[in-house]
């Protein structure tokens, strides 16, 4: 689904990413592990479109992402949610509004929207808040929420950039949980960025490490965990087990 070939980024004249290769299939979910300032923000911006590249290809569904038309662009990013770690909500809007925000941009009709909202919150667990502000929702209330609007467009691809690390761990478990069931039911092709090796053991088939804007190890988990045990615990939480 996704085809990542040679591709490199640069800031100024910092290169943040040199010769990333990658695949990631349809369907699967795929880790992206490094240490903070190994690019991986930058590499999940490159792929929903955000931020453009200097040299390589990356494509989706075939289709190279820097050659889109404005319009297609537009039409592109829709079809890829993307969470964060800060949940990323607007403060002055209730759960409802935040997930309809996606759809009133796209000038969606309001039946559309309310039947779209309704089921979202059956989907991520949050039914009974649904007029509640953000301020009076927990962190992984507040992550579901953001699910939810990463979902409202139906994308093909869910990016999760640290979506867990500012949760407890059974609260992350929670939200793994979710994505493991919209990954499965959904059969949304989900890319997480995270420190945390439970998020790797439980959901990831296949990961890459990434390293000063390299792909340092890319296989999968039980591969690398094999071949490059060090690596992998140099890299991520020690208490997170
Ligand atoms: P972390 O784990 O801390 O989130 P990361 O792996 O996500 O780190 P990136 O955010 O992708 O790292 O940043 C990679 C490098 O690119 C860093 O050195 C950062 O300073 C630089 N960088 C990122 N965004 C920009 C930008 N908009 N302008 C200039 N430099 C940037
Ligand atoms: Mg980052």
């Amino acid at each position: 689904l996704i085809s990542i070939k040679h591709l490199k980024k640069c800031f100024a004249e910092q290169t943040v990413l040199n010769d990333i290769n990658l695949h990631i299939g349809k369907g699967k979910i795929y880790g992206l592990v490094g240490r903070s300032g190994a690019g991986k923000s930058t590499l999940l911006r490159c792929i929903n479109g955000l931020e453009s590249y200097d040299e390589g290809s990356l494509t989706v569904d075939s289709i190279e992402v820097s050659s889109l038309s404005a319009k297609a662009a537009r039409e592109f990013k829709k079809d890829i949610g993307m969470i964060f770690q800060q949940f990323s909500l607007l403060s002055r809007l209730n759960v409802y509004e935040n997930i309809a925000l996606p759809m009133k941009c796209w000038n969606y009709n309001q039946t559309h929207i309310d039947r779209k909202v309704k089921e979202l919150v059956e989907v991520v667990g949050i039914h009974d808040k649904i007029h509640a502000f953000p301020a009076q929702l927990s962190g992984g209330q507040k992550q579901r929420v953001a699910i939810a609007r990463a979902l409202a467009m139906n994308p093909r691809i869910l990016l999760c950039d640290e979506a867990t690390s500012a949760l407890d761990p059974q609260t992350a478990n929670s939200i793994i949980s979710l994505l493991d069931t919209i990954n499965k039911q959904m059969g949304i092709t989900i890319v997480v960025v995270t420190h945390q090796m439970s998020v790797l053991r439980r959901s990831c088939e296949d990961i890459s490490i990434l390293e000063n804007g390299k792909i340092a190890e890319s296989g999968s988990v039980v591969e690398i965990f094999l071949r490059q045990p060090k690596a992998l615990i140099n890299l991520i939480g020690r208490k997170d087990q």
